[in-house]
Order: C-alpha cells, then sequence, then structure tokens
C-alpha cells in the first residue's frame, strides 16, 4: 500500500505546489516512523566510520575499464553478508536480490565498480585529517560504500518492502566502458524494473533526471609512411589529422541546446624523422540535443575528411607520386539522451527524502548509468552518496566523509519511497 498510493500523491502535492510550502515531506515520516525505518536511518548515522573503512578495502581493489571482476567479487561477497541473494550475470554485474511481497515488480539500485584508471595505477588511499586521497576513492567507491550499507542496514533492521529490490555493482559506467553493464541490466529486467536509482560519487545536492547524450569516435588516418628526408612530400597521417582538427575546432557549435566536444586522445608515429604510416584520434562529442549531436557528428567526420584530402593534394602538388593516405572511423560509444518526467514518482520520492531530511538539490544532465533506463524510458536518478570530493578523474582525486550520513539516509528514503514497506509484514 505505501509506495504506490504515496507515490500518486506525492507526484501530485509535487506537480501541483511550490516544494516548500505543502511539504510532500509530511507524508514521509509516517514511514520514517516506522521503528524499523528508523534504526536503519540511526546505523547509517552511527556506523559511518565503518562504512569508510569498506570505501576504502574497496578503493584499494583496482577497477580499470574492462577489469571489473577482482572488485566485483569482493563486493559480491559484501553484498552476501547483508543477506541478498547474489549473482555475477554474463557481462560482470554483480546483482544481490531482496525479494519483496509483490512478485515481478523491481527497483534498482545500482553503483558502477569500474574507474577511469588504467591497469598500473597506483591505488593506495592515504589518510590526512580525515579526508582520503586516492584515485577512484569517490568514483566510484563511494557510491559502492553505500550501496553495501544501505544493503546491510535494511537487513540490520528487517525492513520488508513491497518491490524487490535489486542492489547491482555494475560494470562500464567509465568512459568506453560504453555503459555496456547497465544496457545488459535494463535488457535483462526490462519488463519488471520500475525504476533505476544510480549511486554515482559524492554530495546530496544534486539530482541528475536527464541524459546527456554522447558520442565517442576514433579516426585512424593511415598512409605509406617513409623517411623524413629522402620522402619528405608524400602524404603525412599527422599533418592530415593536424589540418581536420584545425578546421573542426575553428567551428562555432550550439550554446542553447548545450553542445561540445573535445579531442582527448591523439597518438601516432615511430620516430621524429620518420613520416608515420598511421595517426589516430578519439573525440567526445556532447549535446543536449540528440539532433545537434548528430549534427555535429556529421560536421567533425567532414572537416577531418578535408583535412585528409588537402594534406593528400598538397603530397600531388609536391609531385610526389605516393599512396593517398585513407581514413576510417570507429565509433568507439553511443549514450543516448533521455529524461525524467518533472512529475514522476521517482523524483517526487527524492525530492520526499530531501525535505525530510531537510536537504535542497538542483536537477542536473549529465552522462551517467541513468542515461540507458531514462533512454528506454524507465524511471531513473542518479545522486551522489554524500560526502564531499575533488578531482574526480584525476590522481589527485579526494574525499570528505564528513555528513556522509546524510547522503546515506537519503538514499534509503528514496528507495523506500519507491519499493514501498510492507507494513503487513512489520
Ligand atoms: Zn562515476
Amino acid at each position: 500500500m505505501f509506495c504506490g498510493v504515496v507515490c500518486v500523491i506525492l507526484a501530485s502535492v509535487t506537480a501541483l505546489s511550490a516544494r516548500h510550502s505543502l511539504r510532500p515531506a509530511r507524508l514521509l515520516p509516517d514511514a520514517a516512523s516506522e521503528p524499523r525505518v528508523r534504526q536503519a536511518l540511526a546505523q547509517l548515522g552511527t556506523n559511518t566510520a565503518t562504512i569508510t573503512d569498506e570505501q576504502v578495502r574497496i578503493s584499494e581493489i583496482p577497477a580499470p575499464p574492462f577489469r571489473e571482476a577482482a572488485r566485483g567479487e569482493y563486493v559480491a561477497k559484501l553484498l552476501a553478508s547483508a543477506g541478498l541473494k547474489v549473482h555475477t550475470d554474463e557481462v560482470g554485474n554483480v546483482v544481490g536480490e531482496r525479494t519483496g511481497s509483490s512478485p515481478g515488480d523491481l527497483v534498482m539500485l545500482a553503483a558502477h565498480l569500474d574507474t577511469v584508471f588504467p591497469v598500473g595505477t597506483d591505488v593506495h588511499v592515504r589518510r590526512e585529517d580525515g579526508r582520503l586521497y586516492g584515485p577512484g576513492i569517490s568514483d566510484n567507491a563511494t557510491g559502492l560504500a553505500a550501496l553495501v550499507a544501505v544493503a546491510r542496514a535494511m537487513h540490520d533492521a528487517e525492513i520488508e518492502t513491497r518491490s524487490t529490490i535489486l542492489f547491482v555493482a555494475d560494470v562500464g559506467e567509465e568512459g568506453e566502458g560504453n555503459l555496456r553493464g547497465m544496457r545488459k541490466l535494463v535488457e535483462t529486467y526490462r519488463k519488471q524494473l520500475r525504476c533505476v536509482i544510480a549511486l554515482d560519487g559524492s554530495s546530496t545536492d544534486y539530482v541528475t533526471t536527464a541524459a546527456l547524450a554522447s558520442r565517442r569516435v576514433e579516426i585512424t588516418v593511415t598512409g605509406p609512411g617513409g623517411h623524413s628526408w629522402s620522402d619528405f612530400g608524400a602524404p603525412n597521417p599527422i599533418h592530415a589529422l593536424a589540418r581536420g582538427v584545425a578546421r573542426f575546432v575553428k567551428m562555432p557549435v550550439s550554446d542553447n541546446p548545450r553542445t561540445t566536444f573535445n579531442v582527448g586522445e591523439i597518438q601516432g608515429g615511430t620516430s621524429v624523422n620518420s613520416i608515420p604510416a598511421k595517426a589516430s584520434l578519439k573525440v567526445d562529442l556532447r549535446s543536449e540535443s540528440e539532433t545537434e549531436l548528430g549534427k555535429l557528428e556529421t560536421r567533425f567526420r567532414e572537416t577531418i575528411q578535408a583535412g585528409v584530402d588537402e594534406e593528400n593534394a598538397a603530397s600531388r602538388e609536391r609531385g610526389v607520386s605516393a599512396k593517398p593516405l585513407s581514413v576510417t572511423a570507429t565509433v568507439l560509444g553511443v549514450r543516448p539522451g533521455g529524461e525524467l518526467p518533472a512529475n514522476s514518482p521517482l523524483l517526487a520520492a527524492v525530492h520526499a527524502a530531501d525535505d525530510y531530511l531537510g536537504n535542497r538539490s538542483r536537477i542536473e544532465r549529465s552522462s551517467t548509468d541513468a542515461n540507458i533506463p531514462l533512454a528506454a524510458g524507465i524511471p531513473a536518478v542518479s545522486i551522489g552518496a554524500g560526502g564531499r570530493s575533488s578531482g574526480a578523474h584525476s590522481s589527485n582525486e579526494s574525499y570528505d566523509p564528513a555528513g556522509r550520513e546524510l547522503g546515506l539516509r537519503r538514499v534509503l528514503l528514496a528507495l523506500l519511497g519507491m519499493a514501498g514497506i510492507d507494513s503487513a509484514a512489520h
């Protein structure tokens, strides 16, 4: 009973009134006054030191893109110790099931396992004045620690819900992982999935309800190669890319819808005195509009081709009869866009939790695991798991756990808002 009715009321109250006059949170205390829920909320406050220790242990298990297995195994043990039925699917997602009273009705809480840091990165965590320093300590060891802590708090308090909850540690959120873990999960559970709450990083001052669409493309230019002196004039893949990139970056992009590009990687060449036989680059294209994104990708491909054509022409003009350059483009990743309706019960559940906890959060658009369910029309949000961090995706990443209980309680209350408490079982 809890979920269905309350969500509808929450949705309508939220839609109808400014959040701060008619306080939807008035409804939440009923649930939050449930002794078991209060016990779980209390535990998330008293256990923060243990949760931080667990976060450090998780963060110190390397999980580069496509190599999440070792960390996955560790998190699987933690979820099993919180009473969940745990299995690992064929792409490496760790799925812990907490059965609810109404079968076939699933709510997913997911945190990605992978980091951006390549094999060999020193992931040791340094503690200084209560702050934690280490690659991936926040993104996403914070989310994984919260996933385990919330599962454990519900288990210890014996909270029963209507919906079955899947606690998932998924793979492939970062970079070229291309959201492959969440794609597999949505494919597997699509029919029963009521919503997805993705936990990513720290903080409580936002809720991502819109998916930023992006495309990542790798361009490779190949040519005859040669000696820099005796073969001068032969077409050079690096020169061609330079000509193309110079054209591309000069082109204006839309501010509204916000559209961006980034040539993030470029490589090629064997030695300074050789004309390279191959050079390549990787570009990240993003936009709030899929149409703009499509136009930007077309323009990118055209300008790179123009750069290659220009280099081939220059070579002909120098009277050099060499095999012209050729180009191949590989799509490395496509992240679809999508948006959660403003009157969504899921958003109302997060807002109600915010109101109950006295937290303020803004709506955001970004590229997260939520992109996939949102693009599939399944309600989804991505939120932080509390505390504060800086330097994500850099080796200077750090995390301050102070105040993390607010984030943990927000996750629990939003989750219960969607899964519903089975008061018959309480
Ligand atoms: Zn992340």
